[in-house]
């Protein structure tokens, strides 16, 4: 499909007749394929990187790399243990931007299918918390499948308006804005959305990025960090968006400190108002098209976190017993927390207990912290999401090591060996990393 007339006629006389036509040209190559290491899971990473085909580092994302091509990765029992995300380039950007959240509390807006939550969910560590929320319920539960194979326990995902994440005011110490939009950046990777793009939606897209905005700022606490980002090169949705806002939210809005930027990268620097921008033009950058842009709350603008109150009682507390049996199951079960939601026990980092329980009473939350399992007379049936998890204790249940293929097997639900497993529950390894349980 040919690139919307309207969009390259813009594109030229934005950009100039050379830069535009090197834009339109980029735009119908080939896109890079990149991935993100799970810095707790990826293991031997050079062995992996050189299984995958990589060809170089993601010079911004320390955990970033290209791939030659695209493999099967599907086909990779590493990808099905979430040892790494395939993410595309420019996005992991805003791990610079988000700056120091190591143990803080960061809302992710429009979170689905995941690639950024899970990016934040490694920079704030395991006594942060990342909420992801994604306003369509198909997609959250996509983002939550993605966020317990991530399985670093410090996720809550709610699927909810913007809206009611505003009503949590001056919560959060860096709030994420990655806004739908008329999706410029993806006529390459995903050509169909060329027939999609139209001037209307662009604008269309601009009033609704607006309001988003304006409940990640309520959001936001004093001092903490905004971060927007579209995949869409237009002006409208991008600086003319930010600018609108910054104007509105006056002194309230501050800039950040620099961001260093090599030149060599290929991104293009730039202001709107009070936010530091970041364009990723494909024939200029190695990614595809990508603006991102960050900007401060002032720790003068005043207000503090909201204390909502619970309409209703979501999570229990879980009995000594149950602690017990559920304690022996985790490494770290002197930091955790346990909760009872319905009749699954999960745990949490104790720093963030409180959070998790204000959420679980004011929104609709679909996965929280660490999903552990039920207790049946007194043992745990542990849930798969425990399996994934980067708290589980290895040494709590036999492993059942598995070669490649069996992998695939035990992947496709296909029977495997019976010698592999020992009596009772088994966690089913690949490589060493987990997969799942199954029993002999
Ligand atoms: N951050 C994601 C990632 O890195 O994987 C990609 C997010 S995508 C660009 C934008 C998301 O915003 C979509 O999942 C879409 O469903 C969601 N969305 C659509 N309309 C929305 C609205 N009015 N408010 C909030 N989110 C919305």
């Amino acid at each position: 499909m040919e690139l919307p007339v309207a969009f390259a006629g813009r594109v030229v006389r934005d950009l100039g007749p050379e830069e535009g036509a090197a834009l339109c040209a980029a735009l119908d190559g080939v896109p890079p394929v990149s991935v993100r290491l799970h810095p707790a899971k990826c293991g031997d990473a050079g062995a992996l990187l050189r299984r995958l085909g990589a060809c170089g580092r993601v010079p911004w994302c320390a955990d970033g790399h290209y791939l030659t091509e695209r493999p099967q990765f599907t086909f990779d029992p590493a990808f099905h243990a979430g040892a790494y995300y395939v993410q595309e380039a420019a996005s992991q950007f805003v791990g610079r931007l988000v700056g120091d959240v190591a143990g803080r509390r960061v809302l992710d807006l429009c979170a689905a299918p995941g690639g950024k939550t899970t990016l934040y969910a490694s920079l704030v560590g395991p006594e942060g918390l990342v909420v992801a929320n994604e306003i369509d319920r198909r997609r959250a539960s996509v983002l939550a499948d993605n966020v317990r194979k991530w399985g670093t326990g410090n996720v809550a995902v709610t699927t909810c308006e913007p809206k009611a994440l505003g009503e949590f005011e001056n919560w959060f110490d860096a709030v994420a804005v990655d806004a739908p939009c008329s999706g410029e950046g993806m006529f390459r990777k995903d050509p169909a959305s060329r027939g999609e793009w139209s001037e209307g939606n662009v604008r269309l897209c601009a009033a609704r990025q607006d309001a988003i905005l304006r409940e990640a700022w309520r959001a936001l606490k004093p001092g903490g960090r905004l971060i927007y980002s579209t995949c869409t090169f237009n002006r409208t949705e991008d600086e003319e968006v930010l600018e609108a806002f910054a104007e509105a939210a006056g002194a309230d809005a501050v800039e950040t400190a620099e961001v260093p930027v090599d030149p060599a990268w290929g991104i293009v620097c730039g202001r709107a108002g009070v936010f530091r921008t970041y364009r990723f033009f494909p024939h200029r950058a190695r990614g595809e098209g990508f603006f991102a842009a960050v900007a401060r709350k002032s720790p003068d603008a005043g207000g503090r976190p909201r204390r909502l109150r619970s309409r209703r009682e979501v999570l229990t507390a879980p009995t000594r017993d149950e602690v017990r049996e559920l304690s022996r199951w985790l490494h770290d079960a002197e930091r955790m927390r346990f909760f009872r939601a319905g009749d699954r026990f999960y745990a949490c980092a104790a720093a963030q207990e409180e959070a998790l329980h204000a959420l679980a009473g004011a929104l609709p939350v679909i996965c929280s912290g660490v999903e552990m399992g039920q207790i049946f007379k007194g043992t745990l049936k542990p849930a798969h999401a425990l399996a994934l998890s980067t708290s589980l204790d290895r040494g709590a249940v036999a492993t059942a090591e598995l070669a490649h293929d069996e992998a695939l097997d035990y992947l496709r639900r296909r029977d495997v060996a019976a010698h592999r497993f020992a009596e009772g529950m088994n966690l089913v390894c690949c490589g060493g990393r987990p997969l799942g349980w199954a029993k002999r």
